[in-house]
């Protein structure tokens, strides 16, 4: 099956004020890929995501999604995003974890559409997949952080789309619990053969669960399989993150960014 390319950066540039926070970005995501997106703090991969979500437009560069341009893209059916920030419902949130797996469907349905015995299957056979099935009627701030970014999947899911992106959304959870997300994860881009883009600080989980990883520091300076991303040697790794970076990444394998 040829891989279509779902997300295109050509020489993407974007500032903030005077400052460039992101530099001159070449970068094709392939359909079926698990892509995760390293750098340390402050190095521009939430802004990407943004860019790329056409919440900020370019200074410069082109974004195309699904072969179109951010701007005059209009499949939005086919893009979930899971932020870091969903998981922080507090205890006293009105909404169960059904109604909030069933918002993503809703927010796809036309407004004369009824909700009907189908799209009520639908929501709890994604919250199983996630195997979160049996705390629907629970309420989402009941839930631990793990927990609720499992629901955030599912509610993401529920619409059946193509690509993924979810911005580092194991922040806040339990440390036992992060394989097991990250596990999740790889069974839906193998099963599903869903496309993830995820910005983590996670590389050691990251390097054993996605297909490919991307290392940015204001610009993208390697974007390739895991494989290859492993496979290099720690020389061409500082040359590409730069002196200031060296340690942090000098021994890779199970540390973090
Ligand atoms: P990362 O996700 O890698 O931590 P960000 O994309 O959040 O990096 O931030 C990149 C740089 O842009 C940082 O220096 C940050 O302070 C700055 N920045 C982020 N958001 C804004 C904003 N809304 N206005 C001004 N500067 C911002």
């Amino acid at each position: 099956m040829a891989q279509e390319p779902l997300i295109e950066l050509e020489d993407v540039s974007f500032k903030y004020d005077r400052n460039w926070v992101v530099e001159n970005v070449n970068m094709t995501i392939n359909e079926g890929q698990f892509v995760g997106l390293v750098g340390p703090n402050g190095s521009g991969k939430s802004t990407l995501i943004k860019l790329m979500l056409g919440l900020e437009k370019p200074v410069r560069g082109h974004i195309r999604l699904f072969g179109k341009e951010v701007k005059k893209f209009n499949r939005w059916q086919e893009v979930g995003f899971v932020s870091q920030k969903a998981n922080s419902f507090n205890s006293g949130f009105p909404a169960t974890v059904y109604e909030v797996v069933r918002s993503g469907l809703v927010s796809r349905m036309n407004m004369f559409q009824l909700f009907n015995h189908n799209h009520k299957n639908k929501v709890l056979e994604t919250l199983r997949e996630v195997e979160m099935e049996e705390y629907a009627r629970h309420s989402i701030g009941e839930l631990s952080g793990g927990q609720q970014q499992r629901v955030f999947i599912a509610r993401a899911l529920v619409s059946d789309p193509s690509l993924i992106i979810l911005d580092e959304p194991t922040v806040g959870v339990d440390s036992e619990h992060v394989t097991a997300f990250y596990d999740l994860l790889a069974k839906l881009n193998r099963e599903r053969n869903l496309t993830l883009l995820m910005v983590s600080h996670d590389i050691g989980t990251i390097t054993s669960h996605a297909t490919h990883v991307a290392c940015m520091n204001k610009t993208v300076h390697f974007h390739g399989s895991t494989e290859d991303y492993e496979n290099m040697d720690d020389e061409t790794l500082s040359l590409m993150y730069g002196h200031s970076l060296q340690q942090l990444t000098h021994n890779h394998e199970g540390s973090s960014l």
